[in-house]
Protein backbone atom coordinates (compact mmCIF):
# COMPACT_ATOMS: atom_id res chain seq x y z
CA UNK A 1 0.00 0.00 0.00
CA UNK A 2 1.70 3.52 -0.95
CA UNK A 3 -0.36 6.68 -0.67
CA UNK A 4 -0.39 10.27 -0.92
CA UNK A 5 -1.46 12.44 2.08
CA UNK A 6 -1.89 16.33 2.02
CA UNK A 7 -1.49 18.08 5.42
CA UNK A 8 -3.45 21.74 5.08
CA UNK A 9 -4.72 24.43 7.37
CA UNK A 10 -4.18 27.75 8.37
CA UNK A 11 -0.94 29.39 9.31
CA UNK A 12 0.08 28.15 12.89
CA UNK A 13 -1.99 25.10 13.37
CA UNK A 14 0.88 23.16 13.96
CA UNK A 15 0.80 21.67 10.18
CA UNK A 16 4.75 20.58 10.03
CA UNK A 17 4.99 20.17 13.62
CA UNK A 18 2.55 17.27 12.72
CA UNK A 19 4.48 16.69 9.33
CA UNK A 20 8.56 16.33 11.07
CA UNK A 21 6.57 14.07 14.00
CA UNK A 22 4.67 12.09 11.52
CA UNK A 23 7.79 11.41 9.27
CA UNK A 24 9.90 8.58 11.03
CA UNK A 25 12.97 8.27 8.24
CA UNK A 26 12.97 10.17 5.25
CA UNK A 27 13.65 7.35 2.14
CA UNK A 28 13.10 7.76 -1.72
CA UNK A 29 9.52 7.22 -3.02
CA UNK A 30 9.16 3.75 -4.64
CA UNK A 31 5.97 4.55 -6.11
CA UNK A 32 5.22 5.18 -10.01
CA UNK A 33 1.58 6.69 -9.47
CA UNK A 34 0.82 9.74 -11.47
CA UNK A 35 0.72 11.78 -8.30
CA UNK A 36 4.55 11.91 -7.80
CA UNK A 37 4.98 14.66 -10.49
CA UNK A 38 1.85 16.59 -9.20
CA UNK A 39 2.88 16.73 -5.69
CA UNK A 40 5.64 18.40 -3.67
CA UNK A 41 6.72 15.43 -1.74
CA UNK A 42 7.92 16.40 1.80
CA UNK A 43 8.29 12.82 3.77
CA UNK A 44 7.35 9.57 3.60
CA UNK A 45 6.87 7.65 6.45
CA UNK A 46 7.47 3.46 5.60
CA UNK A 47 5.41 0.46 7.47
CA UNK A 48 6.20 -3.19 6.37
CA UNK A 49 3.21 -2.95 4.61
CA UNK A 50 2.52 0.43 4.11
CA UNK A 51 4.20 3.80 2.83
CA UNK A 52 2.16 7.25 3.57
CA UNK A 53 3.60 9.95 1.45
CA UNK A 54 3.42 13.40 2.78
CA UNK A 55 3.18 16.21 0.38
CA UNK A 56 2.44 19.87 0.52
CA UNK A 57 -0.28 21.68 -2.05
CA UNK A 58 1.32 23.90 -4.78
CA UNK A 59 0.33 27.53 -4.28
CA UNK A 60 -1.26 27.08 -0.72
CA UNK A 61 1.34 28.91 0.88
CA UNK A 62 1.03 31.95 -1.54
CA UNK A 63 -3.03 31.05 -0.98
CA UNK A 64 -2.52 32.51 2.63
CA UNK A 65 -0.58 35.35 1.64
CA UNK A 66 -3.79 36.70 -0.22
CA UNK A 67 -2.81 36.46 -3.51
CA UNK A 68 -5.96 34.65 -4.24
CA UNK A 69 -7.61 34.00 -8.05
CA UNK A 70 -9.61 31.68 -9.29
CA UNK A 71 -6.68 29.92 -11.19
CA UNK A 72 -4.29 29.43 -7.78
CA UNK A 73 -7.83 28.58 -6.16
CA UNK A 74 -8.49 25.53 -8.99
CA UNK A 75 -4.74 24.51 -8.75
CA UNK A 76 -5.14 23.88 -5.07
CA UNK A 77 -8.76 22.01 -5.34
CA UNK A 78 -7.05 20.32 -8.38
CA UNK A 79 -4.03 19.08 -5.76
CA UNK A 80 -6.35 18.57 -2.84
CA UNK A 81 -8.43 15.68 -4.88
CA UNK A 82 -5.54 14.00 -6.37
CA UNK A 83 -4.43 12.86 -3.43
CA UNK A 84 -5.64 9.67 -1.22
CA UNK A 85 -6.23 11.53 1.87
CA UNK A 86 -5.96 14.92 3.29
CA UNK A 87 -5.86 15.65 6.80
CA UNK A 88 -7.29 19.31 7.64
CA UNK A 89 -5.83 20.96 10.37
CA UNK A 90 -7.42 22.70 12.77
CA UNK A 91 -6.23 24.41 16.39
CA UNK A 92 -8.18 22.81 18.86
CA UNK A 93 -10.66 25.19 20.14
CA UNK A 94 -9.99 28.06 17.65
CA UNK A 95 -12.19 28.04 14.99
CA UNK A 96 -11.48 31.12 12.22
CA UNK A 97 -12.43 33.04 9.12
CA UNK A 98 -9.02 31.86 8.03
CA UNK A 99 -9.53 28.57 8.77
CA UNK A 100 -13.01 28.15 6.71
CA UNK A 101 -10.98 29.91 3.68
CA UNK A 102 -9.36 26.62 3.85
CA UNK A 103 -12.17 24.60 4.05
CA UNK A 104 -13.77 25.63 1.72
CA UNK A 105 -11.31 24.57 -0.70
CA UNK A 106 -11.49 21.25 0.70
CA UNK A 107 -12.44 18.22 -1.46
CA UNK A 108 -15.53 16.46 -1.93
CA UNK A 109 -14.84 12.89 -3.15
CA UNK A 110 -11.69 12.27 -1.06
CA UNK A 111 -11.37 11.50 2.60
CA UNK A 112 -10.68 14.51 4.40
CA UNK A 113 -9.96 14.01 8.16
CA UNK A 114 -10.15 16.46 10.68
CA UNK A 115 -7.10 16.61 13.20
CA UNK A 116 -7.15 18.74 16.18
CA UNK A 117 -4.07 19.58 17.16
CA UNK A 118 -2.38 21.08 20.33
CA UNK A 119 -4.76 18.92 22.34
CA UNK A 120 -2.22 19.80 25.55
CA UNK A 121 -3.75 23.04 25.42
CA UNK A 122 -7.51 21.66 25.75
CA UNK A 123 -8.17 20.42 29.26
CA UNK A 124 -11.88 20.73 29.63
CA UNK A 125 -13.05 17.55 27.81
CA UNK A 126 -16.67 18.78 27.63
CA UNK A 127 -15.76 22.04 25.68
CA UNK A 128 -13.48 19.62 23.33
CA UNK A 129 -16.16 17.36 22.27
CA UNK A 130 -18.64 20.29 21.90
CA UNK A 131 -15.37 22.06 19.59
CA UNK A 132 -15.01 18.83 17.73
CA UNK A 133 -19.03 18.80 17.28
CA UNK A 134 -18.90 23.02 16.06
CA UNK A 135 -15.72 22.03 13.67
CA UNK A 136 -17.75 18.64 12.19
CA UNK A 137 -21.08 20.80 11.14
CA UNK A 138 -18.45 23.13 9.45
CA UNK A 139 -17.76 19.99 6.83
CA UNK A 140 -18.25 16.22 6.16
CA UNK A 141 -15.02 14.94 7.54
CA UNK A 142 -14.46 11.26 7.00
CA UNK A 143 -13.25 11.14 10.40
CA UNK A 144 -11.86 13.08 12.89
CA UNK A 145 -8.69 12.42 15.65
CA UNK A 146 -7.10 14.50 18.22
CA UNK A 147 -3.83 14.84 18.68
CA UNK A 148 -0.52 16.55 19.45
CA UNK A 149 1.74 17.65 16.85
CA UNK A 150 4.13 18.97 19.64
CA UNK A 151 4.00 16.22 22.47
CA UNK A 152 3.97 13.31 19.65
CA UNK A 153 0.17 11.98 21.43
CA UNK A 154 -2.03 10.19 19.41
CA UNK A 155 -0.08 10.25 15.89
CA UNK A 156 -0.20 6.37 15.98
CA UNK A 157 -4.03 6.45 16.34
CA UNK A 158 -4.38 9.30 13.66
CA UNK A 159 -2.21 7.05 10.95
CA UNK A 160 -4.84 3.98 11.88
CA UNK A 161 -7.51 6.06 10.56
CA UNK A 162 -5.24 7.30 7.34
CA UNK A 163 -4.22 3.78 6.44
CA UNK A 164 -7.44 2.24 5.24
CA UNK A 165 -7.52 5.51 2.61
CA UNK A 166 -4.11 3.95 1.32
P1 LIG B 1 2.21 25.57 10.68
O1 LIG B 1 2.30 27.01 10.33
O2 LIG B 1 0.81 25.08 10.53
O3 LIG B 1 3.20 24.72 9.95
O4 LIG B 1 2.53 25.46 12.25
P2 LIG B 1 3.89 25.06 12.98
O5 LIG B 1 4.14 23.60 12.90
O6 LIG B 1 4.98 25.96 12.52
O7 LIG B 1 3.50 25.37 14.52
C1 LIG B 1 3.07 26.65 14.92
C2 LIG B 1 3.29 26.79 16.43
O8 LIG B 1 2.44 25.89 17.13
C3 LIG B 1 4.72 26.45 16.84
O9 LIG B 1 5.12 27.35 17.85
C4 LIG B 1 4.59 25.03 17.40
O10 LIG B 1 5.57 24.73 18.38
C5 LIG B 1 3.20 25.09 18.02
N1 LIG B 1 2.60 23.75 18.12
C6 LIG B 1 2.51 22.79 17.17
N2 LIG B 1 1.91 21.69 17.64
C7 LIG B 1 1.59 21.95 18.94
C8 LIG B 1 0.96 21.18 19.98
O11 LIG B 1 0.56 20.03 19.82
N3 LIG B 1 0.79 21.81 21.17
C9 LIG B 1 1.22 23.09 21.41
N4 LIG B 1 1.02 23.60 22.61
N5 LIG B 1 1.83 23.82 20.45
C10 LIG B 1 2.01 23.26 19.24
MG1 LIG C 1 4.56 25.27 8.48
Amino acid sequence: RCGFVAIVGRPNVGKSTLMNHLIGQKISITSKKAQTTRHRVNGIYTEPNAQFVFVDTPGFQTYHKGALNEALNNSVKDSLANVDCVLFVLEAMRLSAADREVIALLPKKTPVILVLNKLDKAKDRLLLSAFIEEARAEFPFTDVEVVSAKHGQRLGELLDKVRPHL
